[in-house]
């Protein structure tokens, strides 16, 4: 509850200027003209709709309503899925086209194809928006700017109470299906918090999983790895499209985000846990990093030469779950904005053309 609390708190801090223009609508006119399917149409009368619907629910779709912004449920929900009208179960969208637009509530840059949104002119609040509708149900959905960040100019910006979502285990089911596709490299960089949120943001990155690798114990607590005695480093285990991304970028973010100087310390965080190390899983990935490290050195690029190690890869041991995406969920707390989000910035600025499309740029 208190990291949902935060969540919350940053989320308003990072209001941008056309939430004043967002979802804020109330009941207005209905209007037919931008209807763009010849969807099979669902009637019902509003006393049906109200038994089916949450008093939210109805509110929302049925009066046009317009849900608190940051209140939503689905707003910053990162999984891979499916996204449905509430009401009549009209897929609308997908996980791959929801962005982080900070205005309040889930954005989308496109829609699934076939007519399942249909459009209207919205005029009410003085202003004129175009109103989105599931065009199965008429449900109100919200409305669709053309500020949008990515390559199509768009923003369905959407209510969460219309919208359910069905969780589909793409990535992971990609990754077990062709395995030979994806590439695996697993760096320690200190708080793996840290190195994590980097690499979520990087073009070609498939999965990022924080734990731990390198000791002796099996399968430990994050305690455990805390107290010093595993031999266990923090580290993320980074699988990535090879066709989008390679190993000698990987290892560029990973010197560029992280201090490789100091042995067995980042900043603050002290202990052989928190050791920059490198686990390679063949000849071509020790030979990269090596390579790397000595350009490193010989170019003089930091004041002290690198101490990161190069080992083989054994195991690597998942952290609890509350370790996995820390910072999304946590990034308004005092060790995200004063760690991790100076280490972000610099990975934003010096590999901006790199950024996975869907982020929202800086
Ligand atoms: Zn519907």
């Amino acid at each position: 509850m208190k990291n949902e609390m935060n969540l919350l708190l940053s989320l308003i801090v990072c209001v941008f200027s056309f939430t004043l223009v967002a979802c804020g609508q109330q009941a207005g006119a209905e209007k037919k003209e931008g209807s763009t399917t010849e969807m099979p149409f669902i009637l019902k009368p509003e006393s049906e709709w109200k038994k089916l619907l949450t008093p939210e629910q109805f509110h929302v779709l049925r009066e046009k309503g317009t849900e608190k912004p940051y209140t939503g449920k689905w707003l910053i929900n990162t999984k891979n899925g499916i996204y449905t009208c509430a009401a009549c179960g009209n897929e609308l969208f997908t996980s791959d086209m929801k962005f982080d637009s900070h205005c309040g509530w889930p954005s989308f840059d496109r829609e699934i194809s076939g007519g399942k949104i249909k459009t209207a002119t919205d005029n009410s609040h003085g202003m004129s928006r175009t109103e989105i509708m599931c065009a199965k149900c008429n449900g109100h959905l919200g409305h669709l700017f053309d500020d949008g960040p990515t390559n199509t100019g768009k923003r369905y910006c959407v209510n969460s109470v219309s919208i359910g979502f069905t969780e589909i285990q793409s990535n992971k089911n990609e990754k077990e299906l062709s395995p030979n596709k994806y590439d695996t490299l697993t760096l320690g960089g200190g708080c793996y918090w840290c190195v994590e949120a980097v690499y979520e943001k990087l073009d070609g990155v498939i999965d990022v999983e924080s734990g731990f690798s390198g000791g002796t114990v099996n399968d430990p607590t994050y305690r455990e790895v805390c107290m010093g005695t595993t031999g266990h480093a923090e580290v993320v285990q980074i699988v990535f499209d090879p066709v989008k991304t390679n190993v000698e970028e990987i290892l560029k973010v990973f010197f560029t985000v992280h201090d490789p100087t100091t042995l067995n310390r980042q900043g603050a965080d002290v202990g052989t846990q928190y050791r920059s190390v490198i686990f390679y899983r063949n000849k071509s990935q020790e030979s990269i990093a090596k390579n790397i490290i000595a350009d490193l050195n010989k170019q003089k690029v930091y004041d002290n030469p690198v101490v990161t190690e190069v080992v083989p890869f054994n195991a690597f041991y998942k952290a609890e779950d509350y370790h996995q995406n820390y910072y999304q969920i946590n990034s308004q707390k005092p060790y995200c904005k004063m760690v991790i989000q100076p280490k972000l910035e610099k990975f934003e600025k010096v590999f901006k053309s790199r950024l996975k499309k869907t982020n929202k740029q800086r």
